[in-house]
């Protein structure tokens, strides 16, 4: 043993090398390609597929191939899965690894290929898809049969076509997740001193390398250290974190990135092409964004899709019914409910999940969703672009809200939506924490950001200190205890000013100003004061005004002191604060807010205290 002979088939089979399907063995994509095939032609895989998202197709397709108006290849050829049929062949149909690819072609270039290579990355982006493709480039011969290891292989000559279909004796594919054990290890290190049978180079490529054991990987060091010149490893792993720096330093990395959504979309807008599937841009947009950067996901996806618009009458993959099949939150529910945030109707906001609930929508999905239309309404505006949106109508909406709201705004919605979503996430019944979590957004959504808070709090304080010094004593205006106790006030600024602090301290707390003029001052001092401090008053007024002061001290009367009437001035704009809208529904919003003194406002937030 130590290779298969078999086709690229569907069977995996148990021998350690025979992993006619690579990258498998996780469940979505495999369950979605079972799931597309069997709704398509309803030839049942031997494993039944696993319940996927969505409503199942109905396995009424038994009996009949679905009509397929205008696949005009599939029609006498066993069907097979996108992910498959649309394997990339060449370095060029490599979507989205454009870096990686030319450092590999310098590398073939110039003959410095390294002994092993290791493919990172996330499931699906293509790591045995490369692994295959430099297999390839190192045993391509050209279709002359002449050639030397290319970037560009053929694909027409034998060593091309045997390591396309999985056949070529010397490209031993080993699926690392299954064969574990260092017996699997050594069985490559016995064929490794055998020179490739046909081929330039005797190729290994081992995926999920991170799941070999430790002694399976120890086994496997000796050779990666000496490895003989006919011998490339290529590994491919999700998980490099998890493998030894011994493996890693004798490898030469690739990292292979998630494809952008806009690259998936526009390669599953070409593959329906060429499938002669029409399909609805959204739609495609829908399907690329549950891709999450993995184009065999998003194709495999795209099967189910293909299978669903069969079903219909007119054949179309409409973003409808992608949005069914992924039991995706219908983007204009999520801005409506949007919508009834901003507008403060809380009514219509719990009916509205509830609704999306009931049609399937999970509580965490909707909650996602809101805070992705979040995050393109900033976005939009930070940018001050047309807004990433699928459809105009969507577009129209960003637009309008990231004109609307403000940056504060935009961020308090996030950060009270991403905290619903960890609630939501840990609740024992995610609708009702859905809901609580959003109505608790909806009462803060309309305030202004706690900056501007702040300052408009700070404008109706001091609105509030103006209005309660200006009426005092009922006699608004000009009334002479008014104008007195300006000029008590401006006189002990300047006691300040002129350096006598803690007089001019006493003055501002205790001293109830009866009757004042120049050189006379006849006061009160509020309860509480020990001591005499008119001598004091005397010689400190004196030597501040140059003339001779007489001073004054009674029992009772008097206006109050500069400190009472600040602190009065402060209480009732407190009180009446406290008494606005604005205000009032700060504190719904944060139960456990508390008003700060105003001497203190820091840039922004301190107003609104979160618990
Ligand atoms: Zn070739």
């Amino acid at each position: 043993m130590g290779d298969s002979p078999t086709d690229a088939g569907e069977n995996a089979g148990d021998l350690p090398w025979d992993t006619g399907e690579e990258e498998e063995p996780k469940p979505s994509a495999a369950e979605l390609e079972a799931e597309g095939q069997a709704a398509m032609f309803g030839d049942a895989p031997a494993e039944p597929p696993a319940a996927a998202p969505g409503p199942a197709p109905p396995a009424a397709t038994d009996a009949s191939p679905p009509a397929q108006p205008a696949a005009p290849a599939d029609a006498n050829q066993p069907y097979r899965v996108l992910a498959r049929k649309y394997r990339p062949q060449t370095f060029s149909q490599l979507i989205g690894q454009e870096p990686m690819v030319r450092t590999l072609a310098n590398a073939i270039e110039r003959d410095r290929l390294a002994h092993a290579f290791l493919m990172t990355g996330v499931r699906g982006v293509g790591k045995t898809s490369t692994a295959r493709l430099v297999a390839k480039a190192l045993n391509c011969i050209g279709p002359d049969g002449q050639g030397g290891p290319t970037i560009d292989p053929c694909g027409v000559c034998e060593p091309c076509r045997a390591i396309a279909e999985g056949r070529h004796i010397d490209v031993i594919e080993m699926d690392a997740a299954s064969h574990t054990g260092v017996d699997d290890v050594r069985e490559i290190i016995e064929a490794v001193r055998y020179a490739a049978v046909s081929a330039r180079y005797k190729i290994y490529i081992i995926d999920e390398v991170h799941m070999l054991s430790r002694n399976a990987f120890n086994a496997l060091l000796k050779t990666l250290e000496e490895p003989p010149a006919h011998v490339k490893f290529l590994f491919a792993t999700t998980e490099v974190d998890k493998l030894p720096v011994t493996v890693l330093s004798r490898t030469q990395r690739f990292d292979l990135r998630r494809i952008p959504a806009e690259l998936l979309q526009s390669h599953f807008a070409w593959v329906c092409e060429q499938e002669g599937v029409a399909a609805e841009p959204e739609a495609l947009h829908m399907i690329a964004a549950a891709a999450e950067g993995s184009v065999r996901d998003g194709l495999s996806i795209l099967d189910q899709a293909i299978a669903h618009a069969d079903l219909g009458e007119d054949g179309k993959v409409t973003a409808e019914r992608v949005r069914d099949m992924l039991g995706l939150a219908d983007k204009s529910a999520q801005r409506r409910l949007l919508g009834t945030i901003l507008e403060g109707d809380a009514k219509a906001l719990l009916s509205g999940v509830f609704d999306q609930y009931a049609l399937g929508v999970e509580p965490l999905a909707l909650m996602r969703g809101l805070m992705d239309l979040v995050h393109r309404i900033t976005v939009a505006q930070i940018g001050r672009a047309e807004p990433n949106a699928p459809s105009a109508e969507e577009r129209a909406a960003l637009a309008e809200w990231a004109g609307r709201l403000s940056a504060g705004q935009l961020h308090r919605l996030w950060q009270l939506l991403l905290k619903g979503y960890d609630e939501v996430r840990q609740a024992p019944d995610p609708l009702v924490s859905a809901q609580m979590a959003l109505l608790r957004v909806l009462h803060a959504a309309d305030l202004p950001d706690p900056g501007k808070l702040a300052k408009k709090l700070d404008e109706m304080a001091a609105s509030g200190v103006a209005a309660s010094s200006a009426g005092g004593e009922g006699a608004p205006g000009s009334s002479p205890a008014a104008t007195a106790a300006m000029d008590w006030q401006a006189l002990v600024e300047r006691v300040d000013a002129a350096g006598a602090l803690r007089v001019a301290q006493t003055m501002r707390d205790w001293v109830r100003p009866i009757e004042l003029a120049q050189g006379r001052l006849v006061y009160a001092l509020a309860p509480g004061f020990v001591g005499d401090p008119a001598g004091e008053f005397r010689d400190a007024l004196s030597k501040l005004t140059g003339v001779r002061w007489e001073v004054e001290q009674r029992e009772t009367g008097g206006e109050p002191s500069l400190r009472e009437r600040e602190e009065a001035a402060k209480a009732q704009a407190e009180a009446e604060m406290r008494a606005h809208p604005l205000v009032e529904a700060a504190f719904e919003a944060f139960p456990e807010a508390e008003l700060v003194e105003d001497a203190d406002i820091q840039p922004a937030g301190r107003q609104a205290r979160h618990g």
